[in-house]
């Protein structure tokens, strides 16, 4: 059968595989992006609340609160929950995940990605604009709406925080988050509204645009398996239907899947997930929602795409190929319910994804130091959809020689020994 021969093969076309791709074609270098779909964004890009998230300054990291961590353990916090029996597999990496979750190596991690988040809208625009999708971008901002006097308090002083690293918000009271978005109801003590941050109303359908312009420059997107990826004399091979790829370099862009390579190669990686659920459902009547909101204290979202209003859930800590158990999404239909109408559901089943997770929530950038040509990319987090396309600019400075735009030394590899 053929052998396809190119510079670059990137394993794995969700928004931070395309965003690589990109980048390296932009640098002149000749890409394979390989995916087992036939199309791009069908898996964790697709189905994630679709905001570009400039102003996510401070990770998701584990609290440190005790009453929280007692919610949190006694599976009674709509914000997370965990499968009983899946605990002994992701109980070690929830240990690294507290630990790295102390204050100064938080703000360590933050600091770290800082850079990313900068550029991070700034590369979608650019991308967005060279797609010709700028109906896939809409600048909404978003809201996060509060039932407690204490959430919303220690919101308003993280608000705070974020503004001396540049973040724009407000905080709202009633009648403002009621000029804001006429259709919600419920006793709120107040909201946060953060300007911002742009909105993707349909994130499968804007992977999909990138790889069509990937495409239309000359990139090649095809069918394969990374998991028969291999080392050979002058680089790597994988195989797909239509014959094998090879290339000097690959980049391993698999997301919640990067295992299934980094782990034959004897790499020991702590990659975990945090899965999350989506429904989509009709809004009732003439009813708006304008930007995506979160219900901060019930631990869910509503995103206005274009499928219908999209309701996702917070985290489901449990192993990536477990059964889905979408008892978050069952709890939170009623209370989204009581918040904005909602109508049918337009999906026949809950959608279930995986956020790729490394226990400091920096993804790993950077070279596979065991190995020529190797290269990493994944482990986004809750931020794939937002830092696809800059962790691109990123990897891809590194792999050109060029003067990379962010301290690259946080991503290595080499952190977890
Ligand atoms: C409920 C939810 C809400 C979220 N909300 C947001 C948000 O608002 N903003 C934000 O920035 N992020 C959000 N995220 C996170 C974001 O979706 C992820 O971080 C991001 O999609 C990860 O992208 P990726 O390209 O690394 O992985 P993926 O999109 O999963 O791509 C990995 C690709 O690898 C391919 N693959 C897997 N195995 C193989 C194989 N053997 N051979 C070939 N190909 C293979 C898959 O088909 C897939 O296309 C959310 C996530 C969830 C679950």
């Amino acid at each position: 059968m053929a052998e396809l021969k190119a510079d670059v093969v990137v394993l794995g076309a969700g928004m931070v595989g395309v965003g690589a791709a990109l980048h390296l074609q932009k640098r002149g270098r000749d890409v394979i992006l390989v995916d087992r779909h036939e199309l791009a964004g069908e898996e964790t890009s697709f189905g994630n609340a679709g905001l570009i998230e400039c102003a996510s300054v401070f990770p998701y990291m584990f609290p440190r609160d005790f009453g929280q961590i007692l919610q949190y353990a006694l599976n009674r916090a709509p914000q997370a929950r965990y499968r009983f029996s899946d605990l002994p597999t992701f109980l070690p990496w929830l240990a690294r995940y507290f630990l790295a979750s102390s204050p100064d190596r938080a703000l360590h991690s933050a600091m770290a990605e800082l850079p990313l988040i900068r550029r991070s809208l700034i590369e979608h625009e650019a991308l967005i604009a060279e797609a010709e999708v700028p109906e896939l971008l809409r600048r909404t901002g978003w809201l996060k709406v509060f039932r407690e006097q204490a959430t919303l308090a220690s919101a308003a002083s993280e608000l705070e925080r974020a503004k001396t690293y540049g973040v724009e918000g407000e905080v709202l009271d009633g009648k403002a988050i009621a000029a804001r978005e006429p259709h919600l109801t419920g006793e709120f003590a107040g909201a946060v509204y953060f300007p911002a941050p742009g909105f993707i109303p349909d994130p499968g359908g804007l992977a999909k645009a990138y790889a069509a312009l990937f495409k239309r420059k000359g990139g090649r997107f095809l069918v394969g398996d990374a998991r028969t990826l291999e080392q050979t004399a002058g680089g790597w091979r994988v195989n797909g239907p239509n014959g094998a790829m090879v290339a000097r370099d690959v980049v391993v862009a698999l997301g919640p899947w990067s295992d299934l390579v980094f782990g034959p190669l004897g790499y020991s990686i702590p990659l975990g997930v945090k899965r999350g659920y989506h429904l989509h459902l009709a809004p009732r009547g003439n009813a708006v929602l304008n930007c995506p909101v979160l219900d901060s204290d019930l631990g869910y979202l509503l995103a206005p795409m274009n499928r219908g209003i999209r309701l996702t859930t917070g985290v489901e800590f449990a192993r990536r190929d477990s059964p889905p158990s979408p008892i978050q999404l069952e709890r939170a239909l009623p209370r989204a319910r009581a918040l904005f109408p909602l109508g049918d559901a337009v999906d026949a089943k809950p959608w279930l994804g995986s956020r790729p997770c490394l226990p400091d929530m920096l993804p790993v950038i950077g070279k596979g130091p065991r190995h020529a040509g190797l290269w990493f990319d994944f482990g986004h987090q809750h931020h794939g959809l937002t830092l696809g396309p800059a962790s691109g600019r990123l990897l891809a400075e590194m792999m050109t020689g060029e003067t990379p735009f962010a301290d690259p030394a946080p991503f290595a590899v080499e952190r977890f020994g």
